[in-house]
């Protein structure tokens, strides 16, 4: 039971390799073509548009522009996947994460889902409306100690 389980994950693992090798070659395909049809024409029109000597500065600008494109999309893909926890700082105490740009109280079972939930202030603690979980605050610590 359980070869047959792995032999099909193993089976359907490499048909998304296949997929996605076919994906990732019909776009090579459809840039080169692109590129082949389109990039001459909007060359030689930016050519005849911007004067001879500055061309260079031109195609300087748009290296530059892309450059600035590809250190964006990497800053964005490193941002997604970092967890969302470290975003938040975590309340020893509380066992809750606080959210540094405002200080508020953040549910750490709603955060392990994916999902920012600010938790109120009942009597000192903090629960979730989301969830109901309850932690314990700053202000009902310093009774906690004294009984
Ligand atoms: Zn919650």
């Amino acid at each position: 039971m359980s070869d047959s389980e792995s032999s099909i994950e193993r089976l359907s693992a490499s048909a998304v390799k296949y997929v996605a090798g076919g994906i990732a070659g019909l776009v090579v395909a459809t840039t080169t073509t692109l590129l082949r049809h389109f990039a001459r024409p909007v060359y030689e029109s930016i050519r005849n548009e911007v004067p001879k000597d500055s061309l260079i500065q031109v195609v300087y600008l748009l290296f530059l522009v892309c450059l600035l494109l590809c250190v964006w999309i990497r800053l964005l893909y490193r941002e997604r996947r970092k967890p969302l926890a470290d975003r938040f700082e975590f309340d020893d105490y509380g066992g809750y994460y606080v959210d540094p740009r405002n200080g508020r109280a953040v549910c750490p079972s709603c955060l392990a889902e994916g999902k920012v939930v600010n938790m109120m202030d009942v009597s000192g603690n903090k629960m979730c409306n989301a969830c109901k979980t309850a932690c314990r605050g700053k202000t009902t610590a310093k009774s906690d100690i004294g009984n």
